[in-house]
């Protein structure tokens, strides 16, 4: 039989099969450039190329295609073939280094918010050779950046490189300060764990709002959910352990290291991690593994559900994004140390992650913005909107001590110095374990929780890369200035302290009382929806940072923003005409089938002896007949609303009307066919329940 080590990355273009296929002074050349970030010559690009294409075509592969993330969201392929005609009538396949390193899709369908005026359709996508190329479905797939004819970013990818190369260069700066001249690169790692629902394909099938939508628009909540916890880590159904074999299978083999698998808070939901990779790199196969994760369902009549709130009432999915900085020479620079300098360095790294979450908490909120994320902040074990960081109580109490200058009483009795004292070595099974903040140290990394699961996680990354970034630098400019580094640092890492302790909360997230808190007491922000914070991305303090990092421009900024909110607008108006159709086409007619039904019992019943009728049913009757025309009224209100978004000044604006108008219009029409759902008869009702949907997998 064959085992995993036969079979992980066989269809991936990656380091053993370039050391194997590759000209020793080519696969120099190459390495030199995926390491750091030198110019391919052609020569290189030709042989690369060449080699990718005899591989490719040896796996059965027919075609190839620059694969690339557009600010849709999704990943993007346009596949060409290798075939090229030869001389005797038949073809040859060819691939050239060009072909490797540039192409030209039409970029005129993806969203450009305004960037590209669709006259100038050209696009064009560079290959980034830090991520491998791989096969799928026969195409070979070359990851790449994609961009507009004036260099303008139009995907998630270059953003993101241009994100970790700033946090590189100023980490480099203070790791130098401490003397650390053989690191010469550093990168942030992602481990993102991904959750997900599964549903039977039949039953999804049959409703509308999921297929147009990939969320449930009505639905009344069942006699059960999770509230006897009993699916979290509950054994597996044979079923489901089917699908994640098989995905297990299929990811493998395209070098995504999973690795832990297990069924999450809901019913119906479970969870995916990998082992962590270069952000980079995790970004990419996250979106790969999205991909997979459907289409694997559908091979098992499954769907497989990515939305952050498929189910109202029941836990959401998110993807806990786990972040560290590393460098080249194996050092985790969010792991505590051995001795007094590296401890510092730690704490150097550890504050510039506090200032920087505190300084844009705007920015890393609206990082995970969505129309799906903002049903799940805030409700049902899912991290609050407001943003915080959770350190434990040991972490907690050094860096109390060290702004205080008294003594630190955790483990001994010991005044803390920076670069004199060994930090006491604390407990990691201390840090973790509060599930309710949105971003926790987790003893040698940090989890930002907040992010949705159908979301990329470039967004999320680039603004914490970036705001890093900043704070690294403004330490730096200050430390390699000083005369006296100790004495200067010590002075740094307290005044960040006092200054950004705010932030620091390791209390229970969830609480109503911390968002009390939170935002009377301590200032901090509490942005529930997308139009409340995607704004704040066009402010000075942001777009000074962004633009001084050189990750985006302020062109590329607007556009951005502009691009996200008609995302959230788009999203929200299709919702409501799904719901609008539903209501009126299925709900409103089922309920009226089920009052003809009871009239005709009452009738009958009188037929034989009035004293039959109690009233229950005419009261029922009663009952249901109000809540058709809350339906239906509430349907023609809702489409009102929608209506008025074409009277919208820009699309600040119409996110707005959709905030305070579509959305609590699309919850009072939800409300009443939830309440008329539980009042009439099963078989009546036009689609799966959510009693059928959430615990509709089974063997
Ligand atoms: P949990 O208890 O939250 O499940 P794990 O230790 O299992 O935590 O890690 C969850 C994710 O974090 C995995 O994807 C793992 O690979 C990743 N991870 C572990 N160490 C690091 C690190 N130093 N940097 C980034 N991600 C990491
Ligand atoms: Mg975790």
């Amino acid at each position: 039989m064959k085992t995993v080590s036969d079979y992980f990355g066989c269809n991936v273009f990656d380091d053993r099969v370039m050391k194997s296929k590759l000209p020793a002074d080519i696969y120099k050349s190459l390495k030199k450039t995926i390491d750091e970030g030198t110019r391919l010559e052609d020569r290189v690009a030709n042989a690369v190329a060449k080699a990718m294409k005899d591989w490719a075509v040896e796996k059965g592969a027919t075609h190839f295609t620059h694969w690339f993330q557009p600010l849709t969201g999704i990943t993007a392929e346009k596949h060409d073939s290798f075939i090229e005609p030869s001389p005797d009538g038949g073809v040859i396949m060819e691939f050239s280094g060009k072909e490797l390193i540039k192409g030209e899709p039409d970029a005129s369908s993806f969203p450009s918010g305004g960037l590209r005026a669709t006259f100038e359709a050209r696009g064009y996508t560079a290959w980034d050779p830090t991520s491998y190329a791989f096969i799928k479905d026969k195409t070979l797939c070359i990851p790449t950046a994609f961009c507009s004819y004036g260099g303008e970013a139009l995907d998630k990818k270059t953003p993101l490189l241009r994100s970790m190369e700033a946090l590189n260069k100023q980490a480099l700066r203070i790791l130098k300060l401490f003397g650390n001249d053989d690191v010469k690169r550093v990168t942030t790692s992602v481990g993102p764990e991904q959750e997900y629902f599964l549903v039977s394909k039949e039953m999804y099938e049959k409703r509308e709002d999921l297929k147009f939508t990939g969320r449930t628009l009505f639905g009344a909540k069942p006699p059960k959910t999770q509230e006897m916890d009993d699916h979290y880590f509950g054994s597996i159904q044979p079923k489901v352990q089917e699908y994640m074999n098989d995905l297990n299978d299929e990811l493998w083999k395209l070098g995504v290291l999973a690795k832990t698998e297990h069924n999450e808070v809901a019913p119906a939901q479970h969870e995916l991690a990998p082992i962590y990779s270069t952000t980079n790199i995790a970004t990419d196969q996250n979106q790969l593994t999205m991909e997979i994760m459907q289409k694997v369902a559908a091979r098992h009549g499954l769907v497989c559900l990515l939305h952050e709130k498929p189910f109202a009432g029941v836990n959401g999915s998110g993807k806990h994004n786990n972040w560290s900085i590393g460098t080249d020479t194996g050092v985790n620079l969010l792991s505590p140390g051995d001795t007094p300098y590296e401890n510092a360095q730690f704490l150097t790294f550890l504050c510039a992650v506090i200032k920087a979450v505190d300084e844009y908490q705007d920015l890393l909120r609206l990082s995970v913005a969505t129309a799906g994320n903002d049903h799940r902040l805030g409700a049902n074990e899912a991290p609050p909107a407001v943003i915080s960081i959770f350190l434990g109580e040991e972490l907690n109490g050094i860096l109390e001590a060290i702004e205080k200058d008294k003594p630190y009483t955790g483990v001994e009795k010991k005044q803390m110095k920076l670069g004199v004292d060994v930090l006491p070595r604390f407990n990691r099974d201390t840090t973790d374990r509060n599930r309710t903040s949105p971003f926790a140290f987790t003893g040698n990394k940090f989890e930002f929780r907040m992010l949705g699961s159908s979301n990329s996680i470039a967004c999320a990354n680039i603004m914490l890369n970036s705001c890093v970034a900043e704070t690294l630098k403004v330490y730096a400019d200050q430390l390699e200035k000083s005369k006296n580094f100790e004495a200067d640092l010590h002075k740094l890492i307290q005044k960040t302290i006092k200054e950004h302790k705010r932030i620091i909360f390791n209390g229970n997230g969830y609480d109503d009382a911390w968002i009390k808190e939170a935002t009377e007491k301590r200032g901090l922000l509490n942005l529930r929806t997308t139009p409340d914070c995607m704004p704040l991305i066009l402010s000075d303090k942001n777009v000074k940072m962004l633009t001084s990092h050189k990750v985006f421009s302020k062109a590329e900024i607007e556009s951005r923003c502009e691009i996200m909110l008609e995302n959230y607008c788009k999203t929200i108006t299709i919702e409501a005409n799904t719901m609008i159709d539903m209501a009126k086409t299925q709900i409103a007619p089922a309920i009226e089938s089920y009052i003809g039904k009871l009239a005709k019992t009452v009738a009958d019943k009188k037929a034989i002896d009035a004293s039959l009728v109690f009233g229950y049913e005419t009261d029922l009757i009663k009952k249901l007949s109000v809540s058709v025309e809350k339906i239906l009224s509430g349907a023609e209100s809702l489409k009102t609303k929608v209506a008025g978004l074409a009277k919208a000044k820009d699309i600040i604006d119409e996110s707005y009307k959709i905030r305070d108008g579509v959305i609590p219009a699309m919850t009072k029409l939800r409300a009443a066919a939830d309440e008329a759902e539980v009042l009439t008869d099963r078989s009546y009702w036009p689609f799966p329940t959510y009693g059928d949907l959430l615990f509709g997998v089974r063997n």
